[in-house]
């Protein structure tokens, strides 16, 4: 007899991005199954650079200190990312010359390098922890949808043995080559195939090219090959990313093609610039490089997240952490609308807000490709390249669960400019309790939090009252009192209220609503917004 499961969510794939929903929905009070087809966590390193808002978001599931942890014992720390003819030869380029340089002050988190086969252990321990049930060796082989919910068939790769799952929701964190998707015939939009790129992991003492120069990333650019290396502590490992051979003006683009071990060591020899080093190739990868978005985030119970929903190349390191941006955006809706806290509609706010944002990171990543590694591809189709920053933090959404200020919002921005305007996310500040400093970043997370200003008082009763009536737990602060110090006084200008003004911050911490003066300030209005925002009129 197959085993029949029943579960709110099923995830479909136990990856960096899988995993991560898992945990976040976990996080939210919901256990969910992922499912996985490997027969582990990751085994190659794979993505790495960890951006501030993946940091502030394994923050807020209480992961961050163990991964900034692990992090350190395998990279150096604010590297450099940069542009060489070879390794051990001419630079070319400096493109950012540390990590963290110029955004310490907007975020209590930093950028990290850390591998996929040290962090995906970390979060899955901690999604268990939580109560998320993953389960490896096994393959979702079919699916069917109805009304109430989805029907999948599993299958234990091993054993053979079937499973049916019955689940209200399903995620498909199914990667690049997702079959959901195929079988719901959501098209991949943008620029296709560009390159049929490798990865050659490899061992060698390479430490002594790199000169005492402390690099996170390393383009390469010469007459044989253009891609990318990345080197592990103590610079004895690491990877060469190889996207195209040959002459930059008739450049063979398909790497993989008859492609054997000893002309993956040219190539490594090739990007080194010495074959005095002796080297060994552990692992060779094939991959598309592609940037392209679904034309759809959502089709009825099932919700596509990562390389699922977009993929890109890999220049600027935004493909996991995009993913892991989708599933937290998803997590807690799926489980106010499971818990009946919410209407169903608030999951049809998940496509509107989180394509247009991964689809502008999609386009930044090309960008990045064509500049860095591939100038013969055209450029007249390609966007402007825009700051990191803005792309890491300065992402907005635009939709039914966001109360919006003067018409809409422009789809990133500068992340110190946007002040807590709707839609943006709520500004980091410095704050004080108890003589321990923490970041106003560290009151979200959970639930919906109102945080007023000093002489806000009345957006706090304001609050209880909706709370009661709503029967909703909502969190509310007030900043620069009743314990929570702002020590410079920061407050109303971090969020542009005036003193007596309040702001309603979303559990993924993305401002909903802003009141800059207690003018309006009712229990009603708390109240009035929030059944908007949660889609309870409906
Ligand atoms: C060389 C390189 C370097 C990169 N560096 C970075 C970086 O520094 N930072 C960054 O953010 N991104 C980086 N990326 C991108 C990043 O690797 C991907 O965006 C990310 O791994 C996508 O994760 P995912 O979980 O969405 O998909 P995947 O990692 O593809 O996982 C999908 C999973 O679903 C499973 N699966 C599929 N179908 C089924 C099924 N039917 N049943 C059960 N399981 C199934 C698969 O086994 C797989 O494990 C890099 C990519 C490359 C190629």
């Amino acid at each position: 007899m197959p085993e029949d499961i029943e579960v709110p969510v099923l995830i479909v794939g136990g990856s960096l991005v899988g995993m991560s929903t898992a945990l976040l929905l976990a996080h939210h009070g919901i256990r969910p199954l992922a499912i996985e087809y490997h027969r582990g966590t990751a085994i190659h390193p794979r993505a790495a650079m960890i951006t501030q808002r993946t940091m502030e978001i394994f923050r807020s599931v209480g992961v961050e200190q163990i991964v900034t942890k692990e992090s350190d014992e395998q990279f150096v720390q604010d590297g450099a990312i940069m542009a060489v003819e070879t390794l051990a030869g001419k630079e070319l380029a400096w493109f950012i010359a540390n990590l963290n340089e110029g955004v310490r002050d907007v975020s209590p988190s930093l950028r990290l390098f850390i591998t996929q086969s040290l962090l995906e252990p970390l979060l899955k321990a901690r999604a268990e922890e939580l109560g998320a049930e993953l389960r490896f060796s096994t393959e979702m082989t079919s699916f069917q949808e109805d009304a109430a919910g989805i029907t999948a068939q599993l299958r234990h790769r091993d054993t053979g043995e079937a499973a049916t799952v019955r689940a209200k929701y399903m995620v498909a964190a199914d990667g690049a080559h997702s079959r959901i998707r195929e079988k719901l015939g959501i098209r991949m939009l943008g620029h296709g195939v560009f390159s049929k790129s490798i990865t050659i992991y490899f061992r060698g003492d390479v430490g002594p090219l790199l000169r005492g120069r402390n690099l996170s990333v390393m383009y390469v650019v010469n007459p044989t090959l253009s891609g990318f290396f990345r080197i592990e502590k103590p610079f004895t490992s690491g990877f060469l990313a190889v996207h195209w051979l040959g002459d930059s003006k008739n450049p063979v683009t398909d790497v993989s093609a008859g492609l054997t071990k000893e002309r993956a060591l040219e190539m490594l020899y090739a990007g080194l610039g010495t074959r005095e080093v002796p080297v060994t190739i552990e692992n060779i990868m094939q991959w598309d490089a592609t940037a392209d978005t679904a034309e759809r985030f959502q089709h009825g119970r099932v919700f596509l997240v990562g390389d699922a929903a977009h993929v890109m190349p890999p220049s600027g390191g935004f493909g996991g952490n995009t993913g892991v941006q989708d599933a937290h955006n998803l997590a807690w809706k799926l489980a106010m609308v499971l818990k009946g806290e919410a209407g169903l509609e608030l999951l049809a706010t998940y496509d509107p807000e989180r394509r247009p944002a991964a689809g502008f990171t999609v386009e930044q990543a090309y960008s990045r490709y064509v500049t860095r590694s591939a100038p013969y591809l055209r450029s007249d189709n390609m966007q402007s390249i825009e700051n990191d920053l803005n792309i890491e933090l300065g992402y907005r959404y635009d939709s039914t669960a966001v109360i919006l200020e003067d018409g809409g919002n422009p789809l990133h921005a500068n992340p110190r400019e946007t002040k807590a305007r709707p839609g943006t996310r709520a500004p980091h500040l410095v704050v004080e309790r108890n003589g321990t400093k923490l970041s106003t970043l560290d009151l979200f997370g959970r639930n919906f939090v109102v945080l007023a200003g000093p002489r806000g008082g009345v957006w706090l009763d304001a609050a209880h009252s909706a709370s009661q009536e709503l029967k909703l737990t909502i969190d509310a602060h007030r900043v620069g009192t009743d314990g929570l110090i702002d020590p410079g006084g920061n407050f109303s200008d971090a969020y542009d209220i005036t003193p007596t003004g309040a702001v309603l911050v979303r559990p993924d911490g993305f401002v909903a609503w802003r009141a800059r003066d207690s003018s309006g300030a009712s229990s009603e209005s708390v109240a009035r917004v929030l059944s908007a925002i949660l889609c309870r009129q409906a």
